[in-house]
């Protein structure tokens, strides 16, 4: 489970200088105990303004550019540097083939024609089942990344096996779908349904401008399958639902149980012949959507096949498709007024295909190892203050306690960049080939993942690169990530006081920790196991403050007809609660019993809790929040500072009392860890 969402950590902004780590500019004419966010932000949310190239704003998307403008450097000194290394090559090739522009326009369809070719040929449903086999690809991954999305008809995550950790395994989830989720299709809400009915039109016009005749029509076919996709998916709450995922099927079984699709053929393009057993994620889903491969009109399918091919493979083609693709991706789902320059998409993509052979170089030059080795002992810190806290818990019994602390103490703690990087000698990268080139470093992703299948699991793979702004937690092998490019100001400042860093990558830090913790979390055991470790009396207690915590945050209004899910973000919201509560706990314990120095008239718990709350300091475009609602497991920024709420030393630091807008009654704050 990582950190920040996606739509916050991926997206890139307009040069800016880094936020200074200091004490901001309160703002007194708010009562801290009436909209803390505003105290602490009120100054910042007036002066920011989102850049016309982003559906929103926050410290991480300011480092995020940052990591951008630095990548960009070391690949422009690359391309003018004869001795580089052959991974250094593959990044300069990469990315300067996806900046040439009159190449691509020169190109036209011509990279995709094979793949356009072998659909058109698709004659009968053998060949449909083996043509959507051999499009399967490593591109999910829902324990880590929190990543469900795909937009073949089924995912691919290769990792631990939930019953048998030893071994890796094949996990499938549902795909298919165009848009962000199932609701997208299916709720009638105005401003959902006003996104869908920009949807149908887009697909018209992406297929108009492939020059496929019959443009509107096929694209209303397109839609209405994509709806049946929809209606047999699961919800995202169910997605994150562990116990109803971990299914495991023989290969006989998707015959018997998911009839439709020929499975045969599909495992075997997809490179899947020889694998005897799977976890299925969704088995509705794979049986929903194998039915539709025998229900639905054969030329339905290759028109869909046609379209999600030319869509995926839309920001490597020419001016106009890339255009098409911002006007529905960009502007309706997400409300940003203009693409981002190209320069920094090519550094996205650059970072998807080869991003450890990028860390490698940026974390050489950029990441000192002093703060690596400062970093490593925060960590450390922080992990001895949740192990204390299991210690006092009041309403823990002594033998889960043991459990608990036995799982804490097998973390695996990555610090910066991995141990080993990824080898990318089989990745053919070639000058002037910007889609050949993506295509094949999704090939080789999913090779590498295949490769996995039946070898020892490696608990040190990363799964994030370093020069990613965010953090992760591996529920299944108790690992941690945490990426050089989150581990700077203002997260985590040598020059600053430490209680500012605690507030900050401290809680960050508590919060990945408690991950291994969380409703989904606690369901593993110290070998990453499914496996319920708990004292029957101790796990019905956890269950129930989890739901008070999933009922506050249901409370959460963004939009009138918009609430926040608390079911979806439960993880994240226990996380965070943990985060700062051990966090806080570290930080006394890194005093000594020496008093906090007072600045600028704050106390130490002031700073730490003005801190805390500075670190998700965040504006964000409608439509984006409205996809965050819909399909995040992270509610929004500014709900996710409300956690101070069921904190009680928040409420002492700045004197909130009974009758001030954000008071809890302690009974009603949620303690778990
Ligand atoms: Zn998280």
């Amino acid at each position: 489970m990582k950190c920040l969402s996606l739509a916050l950590a991926v997206a890139l902004v307009a040069a800016a200088s880094p936020p200074g780590g200091n004490l901001p500019k309160v703002d007194s004419s708010v009562r801290p105990g009436d909209d803390f966010y505003r105290y602490v932000n009120g100054a910042w949310l007036e002066s920011t303004e989102i850049p016309a190239d982003r559906s929103s704003m926050s410290d991480s998307a300011v480092l995020s550019e940052q990591a951008d403008q630095r990548t960009r450097e070391i690949i422009q000194e690359t391309a003018q540097n004869r001795n580089a290394t052959a991974d250094a090559r593959k990044i300069a090739d990469f990315y300067n083939a996806f900046m040439d522009e009159a190449k691509i326009e020169k190109l036209g369809l011509e990279p995709i024609a094979a793949q356009l070719r072998e659909i058109a040929s698709i004659s009968d449903r053998r060949a449909l089942s083996r043509v959507l086999g051999s499009q399967l690809r490593a591109d999910v991954d829902v324990l880590n990344n929190t990543d469900l999305d795909t937009d073949k008809l089924l995912g691919l995550w290769v990792a631990q096996d939930l019953d048998d950790p030893g071994q890796y395994t094949a996990f499938l989830l549902q795909g298919g779908l165009g848009m962000p989720d199932r609701d997208y299709y299916l709720d009638d809400s105005p401003a959902t349904a006003a996104i869908r009915a920009k949807y149908t039109p887009h697909l018209a016009k992406v297929l108009g401008l492939a020059g496929i005749k019959d443009a509107d029509a096929k694209a209303a076919r397109i839609f209405e399958l994509e709806k049946r996709m929809a209606t047999v998916h699961a919800t995202r709450v169910e997605s994150f639902d562990v116990q109803k995922a971990n299914n495991h099927w023989s290969r006989k079984d998707f015959d018997k149980r998911a009839p439709g699709l020929d499975w045969q053929e599909y495992f075997a393009a997809a490179g899947l012949g020889g694998q005897g057993n799977f976890i299925v994620w969704h088995p509705t889903a794979v049986t929903g959507l194998s039915a539709l491969v025998a229900s639905q009109p054969l030329e339905t399918w290759k028109d869909y096949l046609t379209l999600r091919v030319i869509e995926h493979a839309s920001p490597y083609l020419p001016k106009a498709f890339v255009d098409e693709r911002f006007e529905f991706y960009g502007k309706t789902l997400n409300g940003t007024p203009k693409p981002r320059d190209r320069w920094k998409r090519g550094i996205a993509v650059t970072n998807i295909a080869l991003g450890d052979a990028v860390g490698k170089l940026y974390t050489a030059r950029y990441f000192a190892p002093a703060e690596k080795a400062r970093a490593e002992a925060m960590v450390h810190n922080l992990i001895a203050a949740f192990s204390r806290r299991i210690d006092q818990l009041d309403w823990m019994q002594p033998a889960t306690k043991s459990k608990a602390k036995a799982k804490l103490a097998v973390l695996k703690i990555g610090v910066g960049y991995p141990d080993r990087w990824i080898d990318y000698s089989a990745l053919d990268i070639r000058a002037g080939d910007a889609l050949g080139n993506a295509l094949r470093a999704e090939q080789f992703e999913t090779r590498r993942s295949l490769a996995k299948l039946g070898k020892p699991v490696d608990r040190s793979e990363w799964v994030m690169t370093p020069q990613t702004v965010n953090a992760v937690n591996l529920p299944v092998l108790n690992a941690m990530n945490f990426p050089a490019a989150i581990l700077q100001p203002p997260y985590f400042d040598p020059n600053r006081p430490g209680v500012m860093d605690y507030g900050s990558m401290g809680a960050i830090i508590g919060h990945e920790i408690s991950h291994s913790f969380d409703d989904q979390g606690a369901q593993f055991d110290s070998t990453g196991k499914l496996n319920n470790w708990w004292k029957p009396e101790d796990f019905a207690h956890f269950k129930e403050a989890s739901q008070k915590l999933a009922k506050q945050y249901d409370q959460y209004r963004p939009f009138p007809d918009l609430a926040l899910n608390g079911q979806q973000v439960l993880s994240e919201n226990i996380a965070d609660l943990a985060g700062i509560a051990v966090a806080y706990d570290a930080w006394q314990l890194s005093l000594n019993g020496k008093a906090a120095p007072v600045v600028d008239g704050f106390s130490g718990d002031q700073q730490f809790f003005i801190s805390f709350e500075q670190s998700w300091r965040d504006k964000t475009r409608e439509p984006a929040l409205r996809q965050q609602v819909i399909t995040d497991g992270h509610a929004p920024d500014r709900y996710r500072a409300a956690t101070v709420r069921n904190v009680d030393a928040w409420y002492q630091a700045f004197d909130v009392k009974p009758g001030d807008k954000l008071h809890l009654s302690p009974d009603q704050r949620v303690r778990i860890w």
